[in-house]
């Protein structure tokens, strides 16, 4: 989609009010809608909150380990996390479950997964309140953390439009976003100043089809979820959204402050919380380990971990 923001506004207004309902994070009953939104909400908090994390473990790795086709190599370590083995009750659990990592939506099939052949469309936007020159600090954030999530996951994500100043998008953050397009990723990046989360690096969400989608024919009135779209019952992603504070740059070490050894989305680190929104966004959700970037909260031992470089790769590993 490569209108501006304020005409998808436009045109995507009738679903977008129903789709927001069910993202907003309360106990709203997900409406008769062919796809839902997960429980991707995000909850990134910087150090100064002491509130415990209330939304860890959900779900099980074991369906998707067993179905998958990695396109990302893996050491052995890495690897052996994906051994799955069945519990006295009848269900499996991974060796990846016990090590904390969690699907970010999870039901009776298994987590809610990108399916890997299919292209996702990346749209930047920023907050015009941003002051130009952290403007384009975030766009180059946001593109290198989407190509690192695209190594790290095989998944193909590619920005269409915002990635410069030049063919900068902007938004009104005064206003509620759309819900993303069919197939997009839609990175907002939020002036501290103005409408960002409150004591939030970020917000992630991600919409998915579920078994209900496979009696709608459309979505939106124009793209087919059939059953010839989803030949199984898993649950697809379909649309997804970051919601970015500059916060991120104001209290994060960025590349210049970095060790010269450190790689940037190795340890705590500017990207890396762009890179935590972006993981929630293709399946996973918080991790129980404290040193996992995707624990709700950084902290100096915050670190790419083992475990956590196995669950991007199975992100990405969702056959079609
Ligand atoms: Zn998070």
């Amino acid at each position: 989609m490569r209108s501006t923001t304020a005409l998808r506004r436009v045109v995507a207004v009738g679903v977008a009010a129903t789709l927001l309902v069910a993202c907003s994070g309360n106990d709203t009953p997900v409406a008769k809608d062919a796809e839902t939104a997960t429980a991707g909400s995000d909850d990134l908090a910087h150090g100064s909150t002491t509130a415990e994390p209330d939304n860890l473990a959900h779900g099980s790795w074991a369906e998707a380990i067993e179905n998958a086709n990695l396109l990302v190599d893996l050491d052995q370590d890495a690897r052996k996390l994906l051994s799955v083995f069945p519990t006295g009750s009848g269900n499996k659990i991974s060796e990846l479950d016990i090590a904390g990592s969690n699907p970010s939506y999870f039901d009776q099939f298994g987590p809610a997964l990108w399916r890997q052949c299919e292209r996702v469309d990346v749209y930047i936007s920023v907050d015009p309140s941003i002051a130009p020159e952290l403007r384009a600090s975030a766009r180059t954030l946001a593109v290198n953390a989407i190509l690192e999530l695209n190594k790290l996951t095989g998944l193909t994500l590619v920005v269409r439009s915002g990635a410069t100043e030049q063919h900068g998008e902007f938004f009104d953050p005064t206003v509620d976003p759309d819900a993303p397009g069919f197939r997009e990723l839609d990175v907002f990046w939020y002036d501290t100043a103005s409408d960002a989360p409150p004591d939030r690096f970020g917000i992630a969400d991600a919409w998915h089809s579920g078994p209900d989608a496979l009696e709608q024919s459309t979505i939106d009135g124009s793209v087919n979820v059939t059953s010839k779209d989803s030949p199984t019952q898993q649950a697809s992603l379909l649309r997804s959204r970051i919601s970015l504070s500059t916060e991120i740059l104001h209290r994060l070490p960025g590349r210049a402050d970095l060790d010269e050894d450190g790689s940037q989305f190795a340890e705590r680190s500017q990207s890396m919380a762009v890179l935590h929104e972006l993981a929630h966004v293709v399946g996973i959700g918080h991790s129980t380990a404290k040193d996992s970037f995707m624990y709700p909260r950084f902290s100096d031992q915050t670190r790419m971990t083992t475990p956590d470089r196995a669950t991007l790769a199975l992100a990405g590993s969702r056959p079609c």
